[in-house]
């Protein structure tokens, strides 16, 4: 083996310990950070073993190059800007959006393998069975992929909503059909029919789309750790079209952390996966049937009674949702904690594990204001913990606060575990108006006796409590 082909090894074998150890480390809040560097660190030296072994292949042409350095440069700079401008709260767009990029970045390495082999002399689709089953597996996930990660992303940002015919149950029969056609023409292409490889493209892609577009409200989370599985998966099947031992190896790897968060969001959720695929969306007209959505009987107070009520507690909970991001109110927030615990009041923070807008915000949210983590509680260890509870302070959250997800077999949400935040001696709401969550539906939390209402944005809201709070002489020494 020549010492530039050791030296690629090497790099590859150190790029997926790193990842290994990455994605190892994404599961703990504490190693989180840098977890995502060691990450960052496997992809640049994937780069490097990539550069290493066109440095070293003969043939590569000035072209080639051009190619490469173009590829390089437009990538890199979209990473820095994206990460640079998009807020966290746009952060599971983003990540559809990557996801479909890691589908899309699959499907054109297997039509760019098809279309010209990598072995000169050889004709298009002699690749043997192992080779023609790896381009078969990255053109069909690598599309759905795409496909479904752009109906995602569109939803999530609200461009994009759920057609109402495609509740129909005929859809199903519909996506069928598009997967019998993949098959036919997966077919054609053992049989080393080019053409079969364009209407893979296309029947899969419409596949994509069809199992994606019913699927919204509280599904959605299920919906893109899925399809973070799926680009592994087609990342894994590109490798093997390449002869990438790396991409096989990070594409497994992703693939199956990805399967494990799906698992972990259907557990959260109490969804099996089969009814998020196949059970599609929650129509409007049952949204609506459940309670309707009009509020009445509801209490609303100023911080300053807010304040009060808090500087005779002794135990406190937060529970931080979609709106607390919204406002950026995290940093503020942890100034009102500070106060309480100054004071000797208990402050622990719930933690839902769909809050917000993307699997673990609130943990990523609450460690930027630096809210040590013992302090942070799962749903299953906080729930028996609210009926011992004061003041529990709901901090634009919505959907999961909402009781109809226990007691309403009608309500969307039904199913879902929820914190039972209304067990507790009083609750507070700090929320804008009377908006519904991201599932569209009525809050049954709203009309509760111990609920009372604080106007407002998040960020605004916890400022002038902050400053009830001190001219009460919350937290103030002595
Ligand atoms: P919700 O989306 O249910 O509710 C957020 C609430 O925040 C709204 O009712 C809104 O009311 C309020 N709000 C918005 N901006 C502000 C602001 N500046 N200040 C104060 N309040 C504000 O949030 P939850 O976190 O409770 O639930 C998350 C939902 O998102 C779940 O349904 C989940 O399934 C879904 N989801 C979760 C994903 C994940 O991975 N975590 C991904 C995709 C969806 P108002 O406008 O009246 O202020």
């Amino acid at each position: 083996m020549a010492n530039a082909e050791i030296l690629k090894y090497l790099i590859d074998l150190l790029a997926v310990l790193l990842l290994a150890l990455g994605i190892k480390g994404l599961s703990k809040v504490r190693s989180a950070r840098s977890a995502n560097r060691l990450a960052a660190i496997a992809m640049g030296l994937a780069v490097i073993g990539v550069l290493v072994n066109a440095l070293t292949t003969s043939g590569i042409s000035l072209n080639a190059w051009i190619w490469i350095i173009f590829g390089l440069i437009i990538g890199s700079s979209l990473g820095i800007l994206t990460a640079q401008k998009v807020p966290m709260t746009a952060m599971p767009e983003t990540v559809a959006l990557f996801n479909g990029c890691g589908g899309m970045s699959s499907l054109l390495v297997a039509i760019g393998v098809t279309l010209y082999p990598l072995n000169d002399t050889q004709a298009p689709l002699s690749v043997g069975l192992i080779g023609l089953i790896s381009i078969i597996t990255s053109v069909f996930v690598g599309a759905i992929t795409f496909s479904g990660s752009i109906i995602a992303m569109a939803k999530l940002q609200g461009w994009l909503s759920t057609p109402p015919w495609i509740q129909n149950k005929s859809r199903h029969a519909l996506n069928i059909a598009f997967a019998v056609i993949s098959l036919i023409a997966a077919t054609q292409l053992f049989q080393g029919e080019i053409n079969g490889l364009w209407l893979l493209v296309i029947t899969s892609s419409l596949l994509g789309i069809g199992v994606t577009l019913p699927i919204g409200g509280a599904d959605m989370p299920v919906v893109i750790s899925l399809l973070n599985s799926y680009s592994g998966v087609a990342a894994a099947a590109a490798g093997f079209v390449i002869n990438s031992q790396l991409l096989i190896v990070a594409g497994a790897m992703v693939g199956a952390a990805g399967l494990i968060l799906t698992q972990v969001m259907c557990k959260g959720m109490n969804r099996s996966l089969i009814s998020v695929l196949f059970g599609g969306a929650i129509s409007t007209s049952v949204a609506q049937s459940s309670g309707g959505s009009e509020y009445q009987n509801i209490t609303s107070c100023s911080p300053e009674e807010c304040a009060l009520t808090l500087e005779s507690s002794e135990r406190v909970v937060i529970v931080p949702g979609y709106g607390l991001a919204v406002a950026q109110a995290q940093h503020t927030l942890r100034e009102v904690t500070r106060t309480l615990e100054a004071n000797g009041i208990e402050v622990t923070y719930a933690i839902h594990p769909v809050a917000g807008r993307m699997p673990g915000h609130m943990n990523v949210l609450l460690a930027e204001a630096d809210v040590p983590y013992e302090q942070l509680k799962e749903m299953d260890i906080i729930n028996p913990e609210f009926p011992a509870t004061d003041v529990v302070l709901v901090l634009g959250a919505n959907d999961v606060v909402n009781p109809q997800a226990k007691k309403d077999p009608m309500s969307p949400l039904y199913g879902m575990p929820v914190l039972d935040v209304q067990e507790a001696r009083t609750v507070f709401v700090i929320k804008r108006g009377m908006s519904a969550g991201y599932s569209g539906i009525k809050n049954d939390l709203f009309e509760l006796a111990n609920t009372s209402m604080i106007f407002g944005d998040a960020k605004k809201v916890l400022t002038d409590l902050l400053v009830e709070l001190k001219e009460l002489g919350v937290g103030n020494p002595g």
